[in-house]
């Protein structure tokens, strides 16, 4: 391999050769390039006795070669040449050239001038060819050995970026994988991934079948040669296989899907079979390719014919060397993927890779546990709730609490403070879900009036239906794209009934609702809210099932082969009745948030008003107007039980 500054040394030694190599060419050129001259100069030469020959070349062109002498002397011949430098000339070499218009006439005076001082000069008239092999590789090879070189520093240049490791052309086919061995130091070990027990499990039995081959097929098992790792992005797919890496004590391969993926024809698949020789070198080993997606890709869905062909070789080529004549022993290939719907059935079926992992997002203790490893590092305040954080954020993955966590320290070193509070993770949290905080935009006083009603509008649905998620606060400052928001808890379920879903509908309209009750008109302001309300109402009537006039039809496709099959799986008829029941089940809950709000009108501009005064009011400002809320709150039970302030 050759390492950066190797390829700095090249870079310069290509630089100098360039140097000499131009030097040499403009030197040669200044000595070898005879100075025109005229007739009447040629004869003053001639008559001092200084010339050797003439040759008459094609087009009346006359060579001129001088004796061997110093040639000081055109300085005193004529001012048109005085600029020569002394350089010795040798015996023979062309010095200066000039024109002749009459043959005729010139050879006569030449003669003439032979006779008159007496000269031994000699006039050659053969068409002397001058371009020898020898001439022409000093006047035009030089180009040629320039062009060569240029080329060759080219394309290090390219293949340091785009080719193999060893930074050569001939390396473009080499497998770009990076390999960590015992030498390599990988501090990640199962100890840093939180939650995921059951693709832990699976994946540190790997690490034992690598380590302790025997014990499985001493029983007639087969180790398994790959295990497919099926995730959201951020879930801690990557983190896992680094703590193979770390754990396996085995050397591991590691790079990404796209990495076999290059502009050449054929390069995909020879470092894919690069690749699989080197691993089967070094095994036992593991290989690791993250983003799998963007080779596995099924073949043969492209409409444009040949599109895919490389990315298919490339593809073939792995399923080959995974499942091929040749048997990998002991090597297992680890890879990961978002899009395991779009990956091709050859490549997970048992044989490639026999295990499909899949890692969820975490759980309310997977939340716990992920948040225990990374607050591991950061200096906390005693009141820091663990529990409580884990409850505020449903549906964050590794990667999101991870980062709430660097906020979160970030905001309270923006205070000066000493250590992070629970203030400072909710705030973390809050600008990770809705963006940042835009106190200084400027919003004309009705339009602020209309926010305020509008998030009020959601706050008392949201407060007095019983499958609504539970308030946790809601504000008129501006924050990321939205103008005004109200905050919610989430209840964490597994499954969810029609009842549940119309109440959370009727909740995301009560924006609006309340808009055309305060002021009889409405605006754009609920664009989020109907995107979110239409996609839930299709899900009940296209997807779940839960519609009477549907009936339990699903038209939804795990597979996604309808990916580019543009017809729907429906008549025009049903197109027509799904349209219509989408439509009622919306417009019915419009008018139940309207209803409820028109019966409690003017709760709604208290807390339209108060919402104006504060801009931001939390569950205690609700309670203090509308009572206890009353259903069972998971939220209100956390914050008595935890005695924990949110505002
Ligand atoms: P992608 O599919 O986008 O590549 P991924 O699933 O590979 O995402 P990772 O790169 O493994 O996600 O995770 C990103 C970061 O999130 C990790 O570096 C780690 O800090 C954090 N993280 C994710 N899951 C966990 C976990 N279970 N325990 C601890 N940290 C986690």
């Amino acid at each position: 391999m050759i390492n950066k500054k190797n390829r700095n040394n090249f870079f310069w030694i290509y630089i100098a050769i360039f140097i000499i190599f131009l030097g040499i060419f403009f030197l040669k050129s200044s000595f070898s390039n005879p100075k025109k001259i005229n007739q009447d100069i040629f004869f003053n030469i001639l008559s001092k006795g200084k010339i050797e020959k003439i040759i008459v070349k094609h087009k009346e062109i006359v060579h001129v070669y001088l004796k061997k002498n110093k040639n000081k002397y055109s300085n005193s011949i004529d001012n048109n040449i005085s600029n020569e430098k002394g350089f010795i000339i040798q015996q023979n070499q062309l010095q200066y050239e000039f024109e002749i218009g009459d043959l005729q006439l010139f050879q006569n005076k030449f003669e003439k001038y032979k006779k008159l001082y007496n000269l031994d000069t000699i006039i050659d008239f053969k068409n002397q060819q001058d371009y020898t092999i020898t001439k022409f590789f000093f006047d035009y090879g030089i180009f040629f050995i320039l062009l060569i070189l240029f080329w060759i520093f080219l394309f290090r240049r390219i293949s340091t970026t785009g080719g193999g490791p060893g930074g050569q052309i001939f390396n473009i086919g080499k497998s770009k994988a990076r390999l960590f061995d015992e030498n390599d130091d990988i501090k990640t070990t199962f100890k840093d991934v939180a939650g995921l027990e059951g693709a832990k499990e699976e994946v540190e039995e790997i690490v034992e079948f690598l380590k302790n081959p025997n014990k499985y097929t001493k029983l007639g098992g087969k180790i398994p040669k790959g295990a497919l790792l099926i995730g959201p992005p951020g879930t801690g797919k990557t983190l896992l296989a680094k703590a193979v890496a770390g754990e396996a004590k085995v050397p591991f391969f590691s790079l990404s899907g796209s990495d076999f993926v290059e502009m050449f024809v054929g390069v995909g698949a020879s470092r894919v079979r690069d690749l699989f020789d080197k691993a089967k070198e070094k095994s036992p080993c593991i290989i690791f390719i993250d983003e799998i997606d963007a080779i596995g890709r099924a073949r043969g869905k492209s409409s444009i014919a040949g599109s895919n062909d490389e990315r298919e070789n490339t593809l073939n080529q792995l399923l080959t060397e995974m499942d091929g004549f040749g048997t990998n022993t002991n090597v297992i290939v680890l890879a990961a993927t978002n899009r395991s719907d779009i990956l091709d059935k050859a490549l997970l079926r048992p044989g490639r890779f026999d295990r499909t992992i899949i890692v969820d997002p975490p759980e309310l203790n997977e939340r716990k546990e992920i948040f225990n490893v990374h607050l591991k590092k950061l200096v906390l305040s005693k009141n820091v709730d663990i529990d409580f954080l884990a409850r505020q954020t449903p549906g964050f993955s590794g990667a999101d609490i991870a980062n709430v966590c660097n906020e979160s320290a970030l905001i309270a070193a923006r205070k000066n403070g000493e250590s992070i509070v629970n203030k400072d993770f909710l705030e973390a949290i809050d600008r990770i879900i809705g963006g940042l905080e835009k106190k200084n935009k400027i919003i004309k006083p009705n339009e602020r009036k209309r926010i305020a009603y509008h998030e009020a509008g959601h706050a008392i649905i949201s407060w007095l239906l019983e499958h609504a998620a539970s308030l946790v606060k809601v504000t008129i400052i501006p924050r990321g794209k939205s103008l005004g928001s109200a905050w919610y808890l989430p209840e964490e379920r597994q499954l969810t009934t029609p009842e549940q879903m119309k109440d959370e509908i009727c909740s995301l309209l009560a924006g609006r609702s309340a808009e055309e009750i305060a002021f009889n008109s409405i605006s754009t302001g609920a664009l989020n809210d109907l995107e979110r309300v239409t996609k839930q109402a299709q899900s009940m009537v296209a997807i779940f099932g839960l519609n009477e006039k549907i009936g339990n039809i699903s038209y939804y496709d795990s597979t996604g082969q309808n990916e580019f099959n543009f017809s729907k799986p429906y008549s025009e008829k049903t197109a027509q009745i799904i349209d219509e029941e989408i439509s009622k089940i919306i417009t019915e809950q419009y008018k139940r948030a309207k209803k409820i709000l028109k019966n409690n009108e003017k709760k709604l501009d208290m807390l339209a008003n108060e919402l104006l005064k504060k801009e931001v009011l939390f569950r205690e400002d609700l309670k203090k107007i509308f009572g206890n809320r009353p259903f069972p709150d998971e939220i209100e039970e956390l914050l008595k039980e935890k005695n924990v302030s949110v505002s």
